[in-house]
């Protein structure tokens, strides 16, 4: 297995090593379209805190527009962005460089129009929770000597992007995580805390500390946001556990162990992007 890895593909495989076969071995496109609201917020609060640590202030649109240019997810998943309010439109019209986007966001106008919404729109969700985060940021960086955000880490054949890896002011490395959550958070460890503690670990020999910032909000009106941290440290003799994760992983791949889990929560049409080719075997089983 020569191949990057990294904790999405060791956590896809986890979850269902059916959808790992699909998305990384066969590479098929995807059967149906998913819904992208959670995944929109976090990354609209990553560029947030991205753009405020850049330029010590946010501007709404870059920041909007550098989300959905993140992602190709966006541009073949059209329906979600209807959400967006017609006023917010008409301004990316006008404002929009890139053509494509422009059309895309002209062709919902009417439909916005006639949309009566009880909710907020993800646009507001957005801003709301990220002005938040910021406030949040502003306080935790004051502690910090150095930032650096979406740090690439490389060992072996290892791969990970820590949201944050910063440097407190007695000296000591730290990496922080953001997730947003409709629900109360689960605090727990998961394998992104330990595999990239054990990354730092290994290109600086130093033991980072690790936290977790979740953002609950809720969808309807009025928009809240609560940020809860969870802080954890690993021991040196904690990192075993990454050695038996990887090779229980690699032999999985290697041997073709690809089975489906239609038992886990995210096994339906709004969390799993191959739920339809899945959906004529369920069928062919009945
Ligand atoms: S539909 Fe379910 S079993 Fe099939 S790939 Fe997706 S998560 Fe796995």
């Amino acid at each position: 297995m020569n191949d990057l890895i990294s904790q999405s593909k060791i956590n896809l495989y986890l979850s269902c090593s059916k959808k790992y076969f699909y998305k990384y071995i066969e590479r098929r496109e995807p059967s149906n379209a998913t819904n992208i609201k959670n995944l929109f917020l976090g990354l609209f609060v990553h560029k947030a805190i991205e753009q405020f640590i850049r330029n010590k202030k946010i501007i709404f649109v870059d920041i909007l527009y550098a989300t959905l240019k993140e992602k190709d997810l966006f541009l073949t998943e059209i329906e979600d962005l209807r959400e967006y309010p017609a006023k917010f439109f008409e301004f990316i019209k006008k404002n929009m460089k890139n053509e494509y986007y422009t059309q895309i966001f002209e062709q919902k106008i009417e439909e916005l129009k006639t949309k009566t919404n009880i909710y907020p729109s993800t646009f507001d969700i957005a801003k709301t929770i990220s002005e938040e985060v910021i406030k949040y940021c502003q306080n935790l960086f004051k502690n910090f000597v150095k930032i650096e955000t979406e740090k690439r880490l490389e060992f072996g054949n290892i791969l990970g992007y820590l949201d944050i890896l910063a440097i407190t002011d007695d000296f000591q490395q730290i990496i922080l995580d953001f997730k947003t959550t409709k629900k109360e958070p689960t605090i727990q460890k998961k394998i992104q805390d330990i595999l990239y503690s054990w990354l730092v670990y290994k290109l600086t020999n130093e033991i980072p500390k690790f936290k977790y910032i979740y953002i609950k909000y809720t969808e309807k009106e009025p928009i809240t946001c609560e940020i809860k941290e969870f802080d954890l440290e690993y021991k040196e003799k904690d990192f075993e556990i990454i050695e038996d994760l990887l090779e229980n992983f690699k032999k999985g791949v290697e041997n073709n162990v690809f089975l489906r889990n239609e038992g886990s929560f995210l096994c339906n049409s709004e969390y799993c992007e191959f739920y339809n080719y899945c959906l004529s075997y369920k069928l062919e089983k009945n």
